[in-house]
């Protein structure tokens, strides 16, 4: 939480924003020990070409293979009066404290660990297949063709994971096994009730990586305020954010990783 109100605090964090440059510099200091990779490119959008960046944090393990923990570090294209506290704020905030935990482990008895902050989640006009989701279009395509896709045992992706009143969808959009094994996490912990009460489809930055063949899991509630009324709204902001939601969703998703280093 206390990562999530200080990346916040950089307010509105868009394309080309000072925000979206604060957190860039934020996540290079930070993760600087990390072996961490700095993915630029440039992608064509509604706007033109606009510059973006993925970063990807390394944490050796024991196994050969990869487990992926991603979110998306963008908030709303072009919107000052947005601050994403949940849309942006807790999927780049998360991963921080979970690149900590994965640093202060040393050498992981179990597939290395990669941390990625996404760019360009956001559209730039409106949601469409090809104006939408940029950064993990643009890794999914280098990893298909560098071989590291081949080596990933699970990619899962966080993305509006604070909501004080949290309600993990069940989400059809990504892959059964990886799902049934977040399940299997949720219900050990005792989470039982924030996890699937509701079937979704969701589009997000996991989809260009299922495309691929990496089996993926969108942790994701997409009913923030009754109706998801405070969803890309100004109404996103640090009030309606909870740390024990922040703390669930990290506990299922190093559980989830514990039982991927256990799959045979
Ligand atoms: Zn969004």
């Amino acid at each position: 939480m206390q990562y999530v109100r200080q990346i916040v605090g950089f307010g509105p964090r868009y394309i080309g924003s000072p925000g979206h440059k604060k957190t860039e510099e934020f996540l290079r200091n930070h993760l600087k020990s990390d072996n961490l990779e700095e993915d630029a490119f440039s992608a064509a959008t509604p706007a033109g070409n606009l510059q973006m960046r993925n970063f990807i944090a390394k944490f050796p393990g024991s196994k050969d293979g990869i487990i992926v923990i991603a979110g998306h570090y963008d908030t709303l294209y072009g919107r000052k009066d947005f601050v994403g506290a949940n849309d942006g704020g807790s999927s780049t905030g998360l991963p921080v404290a979970l690149a900590d935990k994965l640093r202060s482990q040393k050498k992981r008895d179990g597939y290395s660990v990669w941390v990625v902050w996404l760019d360009g989640e956001e559209a730039i006009k409106q949601w469409t297949a090809t104006d939408s989701v940029y950064g993990a279009r643009h890794l999914a395509e280098k990893w298909k063709n560098d071989g590291t896709a081949a080596k990933i045992k699970g990619f899962l992706l966080l993305d509006m994971v604070g909501d004080s009143d949290l309600k993990i969808e069940h989400d059809q959009n990504s892959t059964p096994w990886l799902e049934d094994m977040v399940y299997k996490a949720a219900s050990g912990l005792g989470y039982q009730s924030r996890f699937f009460g509701r079937n979704n489809a969701v589009s997000d930055d996991h989809e260009p990586f299922a495309k691929i063949g990496v089996p993926v899991a969108d942790l994701i509630d997409f009913d923030y305020g009754y109706g998801n009324v405070f969803w890309h709204t100004p109404q996103d902001t640090l009030d309606k954010l909870s740390p024990k939601s922040l703390e669930i969703v990290a506990d299922v998703t190093l559980e989830t990783v514990r039982l991927i280093d256990e799959r045979k």
